[in-house]
């Protein structure tokens, strides 16, 4: 008794005990928009499924469980539900943000949330005296960083930026979808909110598109399901089982595709055509001893530079086993070009100053063989290779 439960464990029960009625394993799924009264004045908990629905609920649930949080809810998209945690903010606010960020969200904050009259400042937050000299201000409202970030996979430190942020009396929002649940649980950590795109590694699959907020207590969970309901993106019932039955496998699927993308990282840093790998598994990455004392691995998703003997497109075209397509996070290795791809809405000039060159390459490592990926990779360099590999 009193044994607490691994998180593989909870992630193979999700949903499992919901159906009281006939103990079906799987969630049913509740395809209904509405609910009939009992009689005048009385329903069975449920009235029109854009305020609530059993399989949402359900999905909602679970990850509230997974994160250690109050209140789970569930989005048409990841930014859905970023754009519902960013209503939260009100014209004069500002949000201190990560400079090395997902690029919708950017667009999201820039083009759309500022408009409201929201500041948003972006910084270096893995270094921790930019991050107090920015709350020192006293204006920042609210804090939103991902970890490790997107692409260069720096690492920040949510215990301590949770921990500035708190004495600032800013409000500590986490999007942990590179890490997932699995890996790394912020609230246990300080942050208030943590989002997902559960597109990601919580579907795995690549079949489905959907975001999940998770509350870390009760009454920030009831701000953000009046939003939910009253702005109305909200996760449908055949998708919320997708994401329910996708979510089970997360342990299997994570553990390895995480022991593919070390065998890849270890294969690039050795490669005389690869001037750099970011991959807080490596040895000499530089977060490396924060990321291991907030996340139980190193996650599946690294980044690389092409030496510029290496002709990009040619790299690109070559690949057979990884997939050249804009996602992370699925049991397919997925591959992009930030720089024309997930990151091409961020102005030329501020994505060369991020370091988001021409010549860097993300890879979301799969649950393939390992050894056909790597292979893939090497193979695909060689045939764009305009010269000999320097000396
Ligand atoms: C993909 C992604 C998002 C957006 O999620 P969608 O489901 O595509 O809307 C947000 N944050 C991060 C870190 C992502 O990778």
């Amino acid at each position: 008794m009193g044994r607490k439960e691994g998180v593989a464990t909870k992630l193979a029960r999700v949903g499992v005990g919901f159906d009281r009625q006939f103990g079906s394993i799987s969630v049913p799924i509740y395809q209904t928009a509405i609910y009939r009264y009992r009689k005048f004045g009385e329903n069975l908990g449920y009235d029109y499924s854009r305020s609530e629905n059993p399989t949402r609920r359900a999905l909602e649930d679970a990850i509230a469980e997974l994160e250690g949080g109050a209140r789970g809810l569930a989005f048409s998209s990841g930014m859905a539900a970023i754009t519902a945690v960013a209503t939260l903010f009100s014209p004069g606010d500002e949000v201190l943000v990560c400079d090395d960020l997902y690029g919708g969200t950017y667009r999201l904050f820039q083009e759309i949330v500022a408009r409201y009259g929201v500041t948003f400042t972006y910084a270096d937050l893995s270094d921790l005296s930019v991050v107090e000299a920015h709350l020192s201000r006293g204006t920042v409202k609210a804090v939103f960083i991902e970890t490790p970030t997107n692409p260069l996979l720096k690492v920040i430190d949510v215990v301590e930026v949770g921990k500035r942020a708190k004495e600032a009396g800013a409000l500590f929002i986490v999007d942990s979808t590179f890490l997932s649940p699995y890996l790394m649980r912020p609230i246990e950590y300080g942050a208030d909110i943590v989002v997902h795109s559960a597109t990601k590694y919580l579907g795995g699959h690549n079949d489905l598109i959907g975001g999940l907020v998770v509350a870390a207590d009760g009454e920030l969970g009831e701000r953000l399901y009046f939003i939910q309901k009253a702005a109305g993106a909200i996760l449908g019932p055949f998708d919320s089982w997708v994401l329910l039955r996708g979510m089970k496998t997360l342990a299997v699927r994570m553990e390895k595709a995480q022991e593919n993308a070390e065998k890849l990282a270890r294969f690039l840093a050795d490669h005389p055509k690869v001037t750099d790998v970011y991959f807080p598994g490596l040895p000499d990455h530089p977060g490396r001893d924060v990321h291991f004392r907030q996340a139980r691995g190193p996650g599946a998703v690294l980044s690389f530079r092409l030496h510029e003997s290496v002709h990009v497109p040619t790299f690109f075209n070559s690949l057979r086993v990884v997939n050249l397509a804009e996602s992370l996070g699925g049991v397919e290795s997925l591959t992009t070009h930030p720089a024309t791809m997930t990151h091409a809405d961020i102005p030329p000039e501020e994505r060369e100053k991020l370091g988001i060159t021409d010549s860097l390459v993300r890879i979301s490592v799969g649950i393939e063989d390992g050894d056909d990926i790597v292979a893939d990779v090497g193979e695909a360099i060689e045939r764009a290779s305009t010269s000999p590999p320097p000396s």
